[in-house]
């Protein structure tokens, strides 16, 4: 199949799946003019702004080599998402550059599906990308909606904010382990949830969304909690102190692994002490744990709750 061909056939398709406009989110996806020519045309509406955002996926760096099609898609989509949540934006389009080695029809079909299964649950359209020959390699750009001034970024963090994290740290290094065979778990369930933790993140969108005008500063955890909250400090120009026992952990880790492992994909962030009640309500109305860690200080560095500096280590590509 050439590149034409593969267009029409799979990725012409994803302009179709984007699920329907929710409660939070009113605004319907639409292109102006989608894929086929030479760029598409979106129409920004009046008072927001747009968030845009890249990450690309190596085969080899950012997933085994023998990761399924499906999670591929899947994995390099939700990344994406999962940004445009720690700005609290709306997800509205994107577009995908693919450099295929030799994947077959069938393999472009799967990672076409696994796409698609992060899309229907968002009002996100595909409008273009680029399809080339070489070493498997998977771009995508997503570019979502904010209203104007609201974004939540990395530099709003105050003296005195509460520290919060959702859901549970070191999932996907257990996943990323079961898969390089140097962690055993014994159950199966188990086995299974750290994988799908690794290899099909859920990006928070909704708690995104919500934490607009509750939080002051957010980021999403892909390098590991303490380096990603680490950025959040130098933006802001401040520091940290963290309760490590609060911090929600998986069985089977260390406290001290998690911490600097990557790849789940949660919020961290800042919020001010009279927001407790709001975001404890939101844990419940998102059916999703939302975990006090600690809190910003004007003195800088990170430190735990017996003032030992902590190191943010975390994964880097150079
Ligand atoms: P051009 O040569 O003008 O860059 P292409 O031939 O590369 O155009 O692409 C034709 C159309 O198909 C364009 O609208 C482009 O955005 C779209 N397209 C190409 N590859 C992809 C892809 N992987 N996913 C979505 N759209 C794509
Ligand atoms: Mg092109």
């Amino acid at each position: 199949m050439n590149e034409f061909a593969l267009i029409d056939a799979y990725f012409k398709r994803l302009s179709d799946v984007a699920g329907a406009p929710s409660t939070q989110n009113t605004y319907s996806p639409k292109a102006d003019l989608g894929i086929g020519d030479d760029c598409a045309l979106v129409s920004v509406p009046v008072g927001m702004q747009l968030a845009v955002s890249a990450d690309t996926l190596v085969s080899g760096v950012h997933f085994p080599v023998n990761t399924s099609p499906f999670d591929i898609g899947y994995k390099a989509l939700a990344v994406n998402l999962s940004d445009l949540a720690a700005m609290g934006a709306v997800p509205a389009w994107f577009t995908l550059c693919i450099t295929l080695q030799d994947q077959s029809a069938r393999w472009v079909e799967a990672f076409c599906e696994g796409m698609a299964s992060v899309m229907r649950p968002h009002p996100i359209l595909l409008i273009g990308g680029d399809t080339t020959r070489g070493p498997l390699s998977i771009s995508v750009q997503v570019i979502g909606l904010v209203p104007s001034g609201e974004a939540l970024t990395r530099c709003g963090a105050k003296e005195g904010d509460d520290i919060y994290v959702s859901g549970c740290i070191g999932e996907a290094a257990q996943g990323l382990a079961l898969v390089q065979n140097t962690l055993q778990i014994e159950q199966a369930s188990i086995r299974e949830h750290m994988l799908e933790r690794l290899n099909r993140p859920t990006p928070r969108v909704s708690l995104g969304l919500a934490l607009r005008g509750v939080a002051h500063a957010c980021i999403d955890v892909s390098d590991g909690l303490l380096a990603d909250l680490n950025h959040i400090l130098q933006s802001s120009d401040a520091g940290a102190c963290l309760d490590l026992g609060s911090i929600p952990v998986a069985g089977g880790i260390s406290l001290q692994q998690s911490i600097i492992s990557g790849d789940d994909y949660e919020l961290c962030f800042t919020a001010p002490v009279q927001q407790r009640d709001v975001i404890d309500l939101l844990a419940l109305k998102l059916s999703l744990p939302i975990a006090r860690i600690g809190r910003i200080t004007s003195q800088h560095g990170m430190v735990d709750q017996n003032n030992h500096p902590l190191t943010p280590a975390g994964y880097t590509h150079f």
